[in-house]
């Protein structure tokens, strides 16, 4: 059976290549219907923040991602923290201890800062250097009596067998193979602090988890040689790996790093400019994974369908921000209007143009305002500068502004539809329109020269939604205001 899992660390909040590791696991899950396991590793107890794992899911649950497993959710194979496993890892690394393939290190960290200067300077990778090399069994014994008597704690170094190459087929890249005496020495796998590190824990893991498939990025790919060692000591057999490429930043092409600050990286800034979660999972999966044919635009439901791991692509994939604001566009038009009312509003309160609980006229009012600007709007948040004109002054008039009302029949359309404005009844768009027509018939002018003058001076925005909605929205007095201010 398919088992998947997504791991994530919580030494931070969601950030967009995690959650496109979480979401390629979920699909392949749900299309084999096979079971995701959430699992927190949480053994980097320096790393980890507060709430870190609380923040992980929320956002998960928000992009649509759900598990059968999890610390949240218990299932056959808890716990689902590391932090709570110790008791599994700790009989194993005696174990490896015992049979000799795993050992006490008492190397100091200036020792082995002091190696790594040397390795330097005779131009070797750095690797950790054997410390009981050339030493008979009493030699070795003695030292680390003596270390103990010193009051030294050790860590655990995992003994890597020199002449090894590790191999394995890779979903993604294919066959890959890295010779054991590249991965730089014996590496720790339990640390000072009495804690598994990463490279051993995962392994156990996985394996008691009964992991089948492990996507990951490729920025692992350096750790699975490490894995491959320890699942060859148990002699267990290790899962399918596939490592997907990392993502780049479209505009620069540099690998996506979080103190990139051209592009928001985390789930929850998106959240927070009111992107739609449909629409971030459907940008994401995009990213590094394709789907048969030119259709963009998909449902979770159709990428369960059609989710085919060997359509992850071989490069890079391209964080394109203009890209997944088309995306965004396409959700919010077809989104249900109450969502994008409270998205909008929320926004428009926390810019502070309307107050934190507003009365029934305005909530009813911004609810016109929000569908006038729906299919404007890449995110809600974008609605604060769409509608500035509703909220603000108006300012003087800009070039591009000024050329089109250069025309000498403008002031004079602009009189007569001022006057109209004064004396219509019913403020309404459809009595708006009428108007319009009537000067077009008072005044001879038709086209942009009659249209541009009106749409600037009444609504101060040289493009925007429809006219005469606007105006009604605007209402009577902000509307004259605005013209007179440009007839002056
Ligand atoms: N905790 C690891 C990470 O966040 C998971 C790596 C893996 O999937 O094996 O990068």
């Amino acid at each position: 059976p398919i088992r998947v899992r997504y791991a994530p660390s919580p030494t931070g909040h969601l950030h967009i290549g995690n959650a496109r590791t979480a979401l390629f696991n979920y699909l392949f899950a749900r299309h084999n219907n096979g079971t995701m396991v959430l699992r927190i590793e949480d053994t980097d107890t320096k790393r980890n923040i507060e709430d870190g794992e609380k923040s992980q899911i929320d956002n998960l649950h928000w992009l649509g991602i759900d598990w059968d497993e999890g610390p949240d959710k218990p299932g056959e194979f808890g716990p689902y923290r590391q932090s709570e496993r110790k008791d599994i890892y700790l009989p194993l690394i005696q174990q490896l201890v015992d049979e000799g393939k795993a050992y006490e290190s008492y190397k100091t960290e200036e020792e082995l800062q002091a190696d790594r200067e040397a390795q330097q300077e005779r131009g070797e990778m750095p690797h950790y250097e054997y410390e009981y090399a050339g030493m008979t069994e009493e030699e070795k014994a003695a030292k680390i009596a003596d270390a103990k008597a010193k009051g030294l704690t050790p860590v655990i170094r995992f003994h890597i067998p020199e002449d090894k190459v590790y191999e394995w087929n890779d979903i993604v890249k294919g066959d890959i193979s890295i010779e054991a005496k590249t991965i730089g020495g014996d590496f720790v796998i339990l640390k000072r602090d009495g804690m598994p590190t990463y490279n051993f824990a995962v392994v156990v893991d996985d394996h008691m988890m009964q992991i089948s498939h492990v996507l990951r990025g490729d920025d692992h790919i350096a750790n699975t040689p490490k894995q491959l060692a320890v699942y060859d000591a148990f002699g267990w057999e290790a899962p399918t790996f596939g490592h997907m490429t990392l993502i780049i930043n479209g505009d620069t092409g540099k690998k996506l790093s979080k103190r990139d600050e051209s592009v928001l990286q985390f789930i929850e800034q998106y959240r927070e400019l009111g992107y739609l979660p449909e629409a971030m999972f459907n940008f994401i999966t995009l990213l590094g994974w394709s789907p048969k044919g030119e259709s963009e635009i998909f449902s979770k439901k159709e990428f369960i369908d059609q989710f085919d791991p060997k359509r992850l692509s071989k490069s890079p994939a391209r964080f394109d921000n203009k890209k997944l604001e088309w995306v965004n566009n396409q959700y919010v038009k077809k989104a249900d209007p109450n969502e994008l009312m409270s998205l909008s509003l929320a926004n428009l309160v926390q810019d502070g143009l309307l107050p934190a609980d507003p009365d029934a006229m305005t909530v009813e009012w911004a609810r016109q305002l929000i569908s006038l600007y729906t299919d404007h709007m890449s995110y809600t948040a974008q609605i604060s500068k769409l509608a500035d004109i509703f909220f603000i002054e108006p300012g003087d008039l800009d070039e591009d502004e000024l050329k089109e009302l250069a025309d000498p029949s403008a002031p004079q359309v602009l009189e007569a539809f001022a006057d109209k404005i004064k004396a219509l009844d019913n403020f309404t768009a459809y009595s708006i329109n009428q108007i319009v027509n009537d000067v077009k018939t008072e005044t001879g002018v038709k086209g942009r020269k009659l249209y541009m003058p009106i749409r600037i001076a009444a609504t101060r925005q040289m493009h925007g939604p429809q006219l005469a909605e606007t105006i009604e929205l605007m209402g009577r007095k902000k509307t004259l205001a605005n013209i007179n201010f440009v007839l002056d």
